[in-house]
């Protein structure tokens, strides 16, 4: 099927078809190919398949540009693995040019391996023309976004605290800090800071970070909080009055009680002497609005290098910013016995140092969720760094004000995890001290003058040349006078977070607004995108803040999220698990279709699957193989009775009139749930149709296909031909291979319209009545199974219940119950009454309470009502009187059982108000009769056997006891229509095959007729 594809270029035929229609804009989230595809990029993948497909089906223009995310931390540390290196200080040693040039070559490592699976699983997208966040072009459109940023006044310079990696030396975005959050435990230090001038009265705080204390510049209180001076122990301790039976115990001593206010301006000893110098109001209590009493003491131990709230406390009362940490993560000279140590390291040390210096009040562990970097997993660290910022949080209403115009599935993420997220905007830590990445096109002089350059041919006029290749480290080599002081303007050093890349696809996968500016405009916003549920802090957030930024619009308007992939267990899948399943398994052993099938159906995508090999197994059997099956049939019998049929023929009968009905009402369906980016629902639909199709239709129709009626093979027919457009952008393989074979109108089914329901094809009534009739087939087949009589014993009688319009549909298909249920009879009743007699019995649990001892006269009188009259006004909702020692007392529906017992020789099956009885009786007739039908099965059963064709006619031959050849001759007729014998001689002769019938012997001799 792929070749036949390529042969008539299918894909590409049925882009070109659409040609001036309406565009339905698909973006391509575009992944990294530094790794092999795994199970759940097959997952996004058909996702991102189906509705491009469906909506080109339904007349839409889509194209559908592949795309490769290229630059990045990961990228970088892969190739820091490989090279066995693991530090900035190893790379620029190894050489920054060499490095990126290991890059460049590493992201395109399994491009072809992407490729062919994208292609194995139907997944069309345009990859020839795919798009490369690593190309001078898309390079050059995501400066000129930075351009319009900075000319806004929103790409800023700035100090600020940052999640930051010590181990990968950058810092991280917030949307990157979302991804990696841990359970740890840490220490829990509760510290004594001494009061200046006094004995034994210290404040307390609380930290989780014992390293920032080397650090601390200052305490913070809440002015309005009410803090307590308590004495514990002989000594004297500050803290909030809410929390002092927390932290010092109950029933303290309380010598006074002051706010916190009252505390401002106190002077303390801090924990270490190493650092000193914090400025006039270092190492004093300050008044700050972010201090709680949820936790801790009341008392924050603030350290300005290390928290933003400190890092902004210390802006407002000008505490000296000391930062004694190296970008590498350890201590430096400044922090005395713990230089050169690596912080988190140094926790305990500092913890004991505190023990024995006696400032240590209490310490505890504290388990709780803290953020790791999420590529290398070291935890981060809170940091106050020199970096560049887009200034998001200006655009937080707009951002807000997008989302309300896009529609996401489920819809519970718009306004939970996405808005939530939205209103807790900061602003963007863009730049990374990195070297694999579009390089941050800012130039800055010694005079502090800035600038940035918005495309190639504006750095071109700065300053001559412009190298080949725009990344590190030829582009840090272009300098240029300053045009303000005429001094050397260099480029800040940094690259930008790769999230920024993929935000700007939109526009940077045309090179807008440089080329294709039109052609853009054309393709924005996206109709459609579609990824992970974790994307909507990663690209989900990255392509809705770029485009807020820039056209103060959300770039895409409906979005569809996908859940995670969990082994049956449901454990996430990983190597060291060794639960991980490679999708190139599924597809060898079920097939691409089945693997589609089973993500479109199984479960809505965002609720995660539980994934195995065998689950995709269940999925095929349950529905390709059924529909595998029905065209089977149809093929082999059109074939048999070289039937020549006609597309357009009229149905015959209700029959086919019922399933033309159901297939527009199928249709009808598909299309709505397609259109609401549902498969799951659509999906449903056409697997109860074929089972329709199948287990109904079909069954009920083979008479009529061996007959050759035209009338079934055109409905039939079109059935299947329809349905495999309905199932085109669902199963592409299958629905095209049907296709093909059964109309081939078209070179391929992807290049038909989608089926618009035939509304003059609905009949709601004949709908109804053939489902009544089919419900009272499955009650009647659940009687035999459970009295363990056999379909093909034929029994005298069935008895409905049909109440109302129901009775009408079961005289309507009374033929079809009789043959269904093998019975000779239907009899319509409309009460369940008419099927048995009820026995009444007391509700001992709810009398029990009521009538006590007195329970062997209720009983007794219970046993003494007329119980059909009884039960008919207590199923009625009525009440019955009874006497009991003298009194009348009434009983309720709840206060007696009905125990209904079917007809003498009946067996009853009921379901809700529907139920069914037979006959179960068998007469010599009828048992003879059965014995026919047996020897009918396995004279067929000798046919397959023998290899014949289903038009074969044949000699037969039969022999074995005189029991069953009794009832041979009684039917032969029957028999010899049945199983296409020319003739019957009762001789079984050589040869013979031997069976049994009821334990009686029976020889078949099967030949093809001369
Ligand atoms: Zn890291
Ligand atoms: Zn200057």
């Amino acid at each position: 099927m792929l070749e036949r594809w390529r042969e008539r270029d299918v894909f590409a035929e049925s882009v070109r078809r659409r040609e001036g229609a309406p565009p339905f804009v698909f973006y391509e989230g575009p992944p990294t190919a530094n790794g092999r595809p795994g199970s759940h990029h097959v997952l996004s993948r058909v996702f991102k398949d189906v509705f491009p497909r469906y909506q080109t089906m339904r007349g839409r223009l889509v194209h559908r540009k592949a795309g490769w995310d290229c630059h990045g931390l990961p990228v970088e540390l892969e190739i820091e693995r490989e090279l066995g290196i693991s530090s900035k200080a190893d790379i620029e040693r190894y050489g920054v040019a060499e490095f990126n040039a290991r890059c460049r070559e590493s992201v395109l490592t399994y491009v072809e391996e992407w490729d062919r699976l994208t292609e194995r699983i139907g997944f069309w997208i345009d990859t020839d023309d795919a798009y490369f966040t690593l190309s001078n072009d898309y390079m050059e459109s995501v400066w000129w976004s930075l351009r319009e940023v900075w000319r806004k006044g929103l790409l800023t310079r700035g100090q600020r605290v940052v999640p930051y990696c010590s181990r990968c030396g950058t810092a991280l975005s917030s949307h990157e800090v979302a991804l990696g959050y841990r359970d740890v435990v840490d220490p829990s230090v509760y510290v004594r800071f001494p009061v200046e001038g006094e004995d034994d009265l210290s404040l307390a705080a609380w930290t989780t970070t014992p390293w920032t204390l080397i650090s601390n510049a200052a305490l913070a209180v809440g002015p309005e909080i009410d803090y307590v001076e308590a004495r514990v122990d002989g000594e004297r301790l500050i803290v909030a009055e809410e929390l002092a039976p927390r932290v010092l115990g109950e029933g303290v001593e309380v010598v006074r009680r002051m706010t916190g206010a009252d505390l401002a301006g106190l002077r303390y000893e801090p924990p270490f002497p190493y650092i000193d110098d914090y400025g006039p109001r270092g190492h004093t209590v300050l008044e700050a609005d972010f201090v709680t009493t949820s936790d801790g003491t009341g008392i924050v131990h603030t350290a300005v290098a290390f928290g933003e709230d400190d890092f902004r406390l210390g802006e407002r009362y000008g505490l000296t910013v000391q930062n004694p940490v190296r970008e590498d993560g350890t201590f430096d000279e400044r922090a005395g016995p713990f230089a050169g140590r690596w912080v988190k390291d140094a926790d305990a040390d500092i913890v004991e140092a505190l023990g024995a210096s006696g400032r240590l009040l209490r310490a505890e562990s504290f388990e709780h969720s803290y953020p790791h970097c999420w590529r290398c997993g070291t935890p981060l660290l809170y940091y106050a760094k020199t970096g560049w910022y887009v200034r998001t949080s200006q655009v937080k209403d707009a951002m807000l004000a997008a989302n309300e115009g896009i529609t996401w599935h489920p819809e519970h993420i718009k306004h939970g995890r996405f808005g939530k997220w939205l209103e807790s905007n900061v602003d963007w830590a863009l730049s990374r001290e990195r070297y694999w990445g579009t390089p941050l096109p800012v130039w800055l002089c010694e005079e502090g003058h800035e600038r940035c350059v918005g495309s190639i041919a504006e750095l071109r006029e700065l300053a001559g040349e412009v190298p080949a290749d725009l990344h590190k480290p030829y582009i840090d080599d272009v300098a240029f006078p300053c045009p303000d002081c005429g001094r050397e303007m260099r480029r800040t050093p940094e690259v930008i977070d790769a999230w920024w890349d993929s935000g700007s696809m939109p526009f940077a996968q045309w090179h807008a607004p440089f080329e294709n500016e039109e052609r853009f405009r054309e393709r924005f916003p996206a109709d459609y995108i579609c990824e992970a549920l974790d994307q909507t802090r990663g690209w989900f957030y990255s392509l809705l803040a770029v485009s807020t930024l820039l056209y103060g619009r959300s770039s895409y308007e409906t979005v569809l999220c996908l859940g995670l992939i969990l082994d049956p267990e449901g454990q996430k899948m990983s190597k060291s698990r060794g639960n991980v399943v490679i999708p190139w398994e599924v597809i060898e052993r079920h097939g691409a279709d089945a693997f589609r099938w089973y993500y479109f159906t199984s479960k809505h995508p965002w609720d995660g699957y539980r994934f195995s090999l065998e689950m995709v197994g269940e999925s095929v059997r349950q529905f390709m193989l059924q529909l595998w099956n029905v065209y089977g049939f149809f093929v082999l019998y059109a074939n048999a009775g070289d039937v020549e049929v006609d597309p357009d023929g009229e149905p015959a009968g209700d029959l086919d009139r019922w399933i033309l009905s159901r297939l527009a009402a199928t249709t009808e369906t598909a299309v709505e749930r397609l259109d609401d980016y549902d498969t799951t629902g659509a999906g449903r639909a056409i697997a109860t149709f074929v089972e329709d199709l199948s287990n109904w239709y079909v069954r009920r129709s083979r008479r009529r296909f061996w007959d050759g009626e035209p009338a079934a093979f055109a409905t039939l027919h079109r059935c299947l031909v329809t349905v495999s457009k309905l199932l085109a952008p669902l199963v592409p393989f299958v629905s095209d291979e049907i296709y093909g074979n059964l109309d081939g109108t078209e070179p391929s089914v992807h290049l038909c319209d989608y089926p618009v329901p035939d509304l003059s094809a609905r009949d709601a009534d004949l709908e109804r009545d053939m489902q009544t009739a089919r419900d009272a087939v499955e009650l009647g087949r659940a009687v035999r199974a459970h009295a363990r009589v056999k379909v093909r014993q034929p029994l005298a009688e069935a008895v409905v219940v049909a109440p109302g319009r129901e009775r009408e549909a079961i005289q309507r298909f009374e033929a079809v119950l009789r043959e269904e249920l093998n019975v000779k009879g239907v009899r319509v009743v409309s009460e369940a009454e008419e099927l048995g007699r009820f026995e009444l019995k007391p509700n001992y649990r709810a009398l029990g309470p009521r009538f006590g001892k007195h329970m062997p006269q209720v009983a007794a009188a219970v046993g003494g009502l007329d119980p059909q009259r009884a039960a008919r006004t207590l199923r009625g909702g009525g009440q019955v009187g009874v006497r009991v020692n003298g009194g009348e007392h009434s009983l309720a529906p709840d206060d007696v059982q009905l125990v209904m017992h079917p007809l003498e020789g009946y067996e009853l099956e009921r379901a809700g108000t529907h139920a069914v009885a037979l006959n179960l009786e068998v007469d010599e007739a009828l048992l003879c009769e059965g014995r026919a039908r047996e020897v009918v099965h396995k004279v067929q059963d000798a046919r397959k056997e023998a290899g014949l064709n289903v038009e074969d006619r044949i000699s037969l031959r039969l022999g074995g006891a005189e029991e069953l050849l009794g009832c041979v001759r009684e039917h032969e007729a029957y028999i010899v229509g049945e199983t296409l014998a020319l003739e019957i001689s009762y001789d079984a002769g050589e040869g013979a095959r031997a069976g049994e019938i009821d334990g009686r012997e029976l020889l078949i001799g099967v030949e093809r007729a001369a």
